[in-house]
């Protein structure tokens, strides 16, 4: 076989055929609790500014008559296997809105019950995973990588039983809802889905619309429409994965269901901000011993998914060299990408013929003298001749810094100064490229613990300071943000998927 799991060989059954989506009602919360309204969002996206008659939008209530409520189908693959028909299971698109520049906004609420796509699962989100996806989804739009946003997060003042367990009992937890936006929430898996389906019209249909919707570069006509709208999924995705690489950020989650088919960040899971660098870390509990899904394999991952995305559009493209070809170039150009991408952080201007070595060893240094991330780069803008080099990064190191992991750290620090010595900019402009790709903030994931058990129990100090801090990230807002993981987090990573 030239595409591997080829799934027009597997036609799979589903209950909804010959459609995409179906109409829904939100279940409706009579008292919602507001959390976070994100006006500058809706001034945007052109609902304009937060009034208290929108609560019942928020919650689902008494929406107006001229909205027709739905969710999508889908498929995909999770975990590397073919799950078959999938869908918005607590995703409900109350529709499209157009701002006064004429940019369409599609908007969700996520968690207002279930849809035909919910399987034997309760279309309920907790409060947690709730605050997890507002928070995050804004924090990577202001680091500058694209995303769906959040526009609003509710209590929906329902319990709702996850039988994750606390000492042997199932929990209740607070239930909320997330309104979400997106140019389009269109995944690899709504492809997946047409296509192992065979049909094919519908596919070509879907394809089309994408295309004139939102790949309005795409000039050509016939299957060289589609070849071109292959091939630049294919970058938009590797230059995703080359942003998440630059801020530490990992998925958890990359099933091709969660792959968005504009290159956005969907579906905020199980994720984490990566503290202690490691190429190994993965958030997602579900996810061990195997890490298919750790922080260094996403760029791999997101390729293995293309393949899939390849499979899906063979029927309308149906050329297997041109597949091929532009998924092998994938691991060239995103590795080029991700290089170029470590020379900003490192503030070199271009890319040299030794490059490659030198990250080699700086990962060694890295995972051996477990720095964080993050505030590693944010020290190394700080070294001159005088620095006390042992001093500097003991803030930012999570194990003991030993003679011998000094004497490393020495030898890395004075290659580092020599590699400066080729740049072909001054040490000013190499600060600056420096502080452009390295933010002071991220959202760590023990942040986002304190501010969940704070919101628990009725405070939102914590909420107001990130929401803050997140909108300026590549600016030290709060100093108390820019240090490393207090131990007693240690233990804590990721979150449950639900
Ligand atoms: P995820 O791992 O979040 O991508 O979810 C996988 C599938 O399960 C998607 O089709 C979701 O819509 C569905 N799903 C997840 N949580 C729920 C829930 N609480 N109720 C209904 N469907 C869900
Ligand atoms: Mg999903
Ligand atoms: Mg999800």
């Amino acid at each position: 076989k030239i595409f591997p799991g080829d799934l027009s060989s597997n036609p799979m059954q589903r209950n909804t055929p010959k459609v995409l989506f179906s109409t829904v009602s939100p279940v409706g919360f009579p008292n919602p609790k507001l959390i976070a309204f994100n006006n500058e969002l809706s001034e945007e996206i052109g609902l304009g500014k937060f009034k208290e008659q929108d609560l019942d939008f928020l919650g689902g209530n008494n929406l107006p008559k001229n909205i027709q409520p739905y969710s999508t189908a889908y498929a995909g693959h999770q975990f590397g296997n073919w799950a078959g028909q999938l869908g918005d299971g607590r995703a409900i698109f109350a529709g499209e809105i157009t701002n006064q520049f004429g940019k369409k906004t599609e908007i969700q609420w996520k968690g207002a019950g279930a849809t035909p796509y919910s399987r034997h699962a309760d279309g309920r989100a907790v409060l947690r995973s709730s605050v997890r996806e507002y928070l995050m989804s804004e924090a990577m739009f202001h680091l500058g990588i694209p995303t769906t946003r959040a526009l609003s997060l509710a209590l929906t003042g329902e319990d709702v039983v996850r039988d994750i367990m606390y000492n042997g009992n199932p929990k209740e937890e607070k239930g909320a809802v997330v309104i979400r936006t997106a140019e389009s929430f269109l995944r690899f898996g709504h492809f997946e889905l047409m296509s192992a389906q065979r049909e094919y019209k519908t596919l070509q249909e879907l394809a089309d619309f994408t295309i004139k919707n939102y790949y309005l570069e795409i000039t050509t006509d016939g299957n060289h429409k589609y070849k071109d709208f292959f091939e630049i999924i294919c970058k938009k995705t590797a230059d995703l994965i080359v942003e998440w690489f630059r801020v530490g950020f990992v998925h958890g989650v990359m099933n091709t269901d969660n792959m968005s088919i504009l290159g956005l960040t969907i579906d905020y899971g199980p994720f984490s901000m990566m503290d202690e660098y490691d190429l190994n870390f993965t958030p997602n509990t579900t996810d061990l011993p195997g890490r298919r899904y750790a922080f260094g394999k996403q760029g791999q991952i997101a390729q293995w998914n293309l393949w899939q995305l390849a499979n899906a559009l063979h029927p309308i493209i149906q050329d297997e060299k041109f597949l091929e070809k532009t998924l092998n170039e994938f691991g060239d150009y995103f590795w080029n990408a991700h290089d170029n991408m470590l020379c900003q952080k490192f503030g070199f201007d271009k890319l040299l013929k030794n490059d490659e070595e030198f990250f080699t060893n700086w990962q060694g240094l890295m995972q051996e003298l477990q720095l964080d991330y993050t505030l590693f780069f944010n020290q190394l803008e700080k070294i001159n001749e005088k620095t006390d080099l042992k001093a500097l990064f003991d803030e930012v190191s999570y194990t003991i810094l030993d003679n011998e992991r000094i004497l490393k750290l020495e030898l890395f620090i004075k290659n580092y100064s020599k590699r400066l010595e080729e740049n072909s900019i001054s040490k000013k402009d190499s600060i600056e490229l420096m502080q452009k790709a390295n933010p002071k903030f991220i959202l760590r994931n023990y942040l986002l613990f304190e501010c969940i058990e704070e919101i628990n129990i009725g405070k939102t100090d914590l909420l107001d300071k990130l929401i803050l801090a997140l909108k300026n990230p590549y600016q030290e807002t709060f100093p108390e943000f820019s240090k490393k993981r207090p131990a007693k987090y240690d233990n804590i990573i990721g979150c449950s998927t639900l």
